[in-house]
């Protein structure tokens, strides 16, 4: 869902207790993504920058995916937990992940937000909706018949804000149940139940900088009466540009979408699952394995899409969530 008339300016961002760096005279993002052991692309997408030749002296960079590395830690859990940690303040669209510290796997589960997260090599991973209004909530986590609440902090993040207006031959693919069945399609190829199978960072999909549209992006089609928010990052890329494998993974969905297109979804275990949208061939079946680097397809146009470029999103357990973290490191 591409299409943009109307420009209005970014949303007023947090002043966060980040880890940020202020661009020098001479620097370059690649400089700066090197002194910061990251990669251009994760400082591209954590700053919506667009063109990363187009820096300016004095720009300030966030440089991290979490606003505050300050954990939370309690120590007064049920058996055979020691510890519980977890992030002091986690932004919208992001992940707060819950680790915990025992001699042996425990058995359990987090409630939050209305739904059920479960405990998964001693950690739980709560992805935090790009709309959850910042605030304070609470989580319950559950072992054996015991219960601990733990409070989950959620800061705003820094979106721009769109008012679409589609064609009316284009508004026709916008049904809600035709919407809502292909979301349920996308989210049914992915195994929450799966073993983990990324080992390091994720790789960018293609190879490109051009970060054309950021995740998280605030979009109304009826004029400003309702926002939904962009659910991956845009590539902008030529048509037929190789997609790749960021992660390793096994192959959920590989099949034409009504509005996401030519679409191949990836499993990364733990309940995440990455989508490929809009592409012009798939070079992938269901249940395929893959290993990071691997060919998925090739970009294209098809779809609800207004131009060529790569769709490229991250899901937990259904809720999609910034992907740029993904490429500094992995939970
Ligand atoms: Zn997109």
């Amino acid at each position: 869902m591409h299409i943009r008339l109307l420009v209005l300016p970014a949303l007023a961002s947090f002043a966060l207790a980040q880890t940020t760096h202020t661009v020098q005279p001479g620097e370059t993002l690649y400089r700066i993504a090197q002194q910061y052991n990251t990669s251009v692309e994760a400082l591209q997408v954590l700053n919506n920058i667009a063109d990363p030749t187009q820096l300016r002296v004095g720009q300030v960079l966030r440089v991290t995916g979490q606003p505050s590395p300050a954990l939370r830690r309690l120590t007064q859990a049920p058996a055979p937990i020691e510890a519980i940690e977890w992030p002091g303040e986690t932004i919208q669209g992001h992940l707060a992940v819950i680790r915990i510290t025992a001699p042996a796997p425990v058995q359990g589960e987090v409630r939050f937000l209305n739904n059920t997260y479960p405990i998964q090599q001693n950690r739980v991973l709560l992805p935090i909706p790009a709309l959850q209004a910042p605030g304070v909530y609470p989580a319950r986590l559950r072992v054996g018949g015991a219960e601990v609440g733990l409070e989950v902090r959620v800061v705003a993040g820094s979106f721009g804000r769109f008012v679409l207006q589609l064609p009316p031959d284009r508004q026709a693919l916008l049904v809600p149940e035709r919407l809502r069945a292909e979301r349920l399609k996308v989210v049914g190829s992915c195994d929450f139940d799966r073993p983990q199978q990324w080992r390091g960072p994720f790789q960018k999909p293609v190879q490109t900088n051009r970060i054309t549209d950021p995740f998280g992006t605030r979009r109304s089609y009826d004029g400003g009466r309702s926002y939904s928010y962009h659910e991956g990052l845009d590539y902008g890329v030529p048509e037929g540009t190789p997609v790749y494998a960021p992660a390793p993974g096994v192959v959920g969905l590989a099949e034409r979408l009504f509005v996401r297109g030519n679409a191949v979804t990836l499993n990364h275990g733990l309940g995440v699952c990455s989508g490929y949208w809009h592409l012009s061939r798939i070079a992938v079946k269901p249940g395929q394995t893959v290993q990071a680097g691997d060919l998925l397809g090739y970009s294209g146009n098809t779809g609800l899409s207004n131009g060529p470029h790569l769709h490229f999103e991250i899901r937990v357990r259904g809720i999609p969530t910034n992907p740029a973290p993904w490429f500094l490191s992995v939970p």
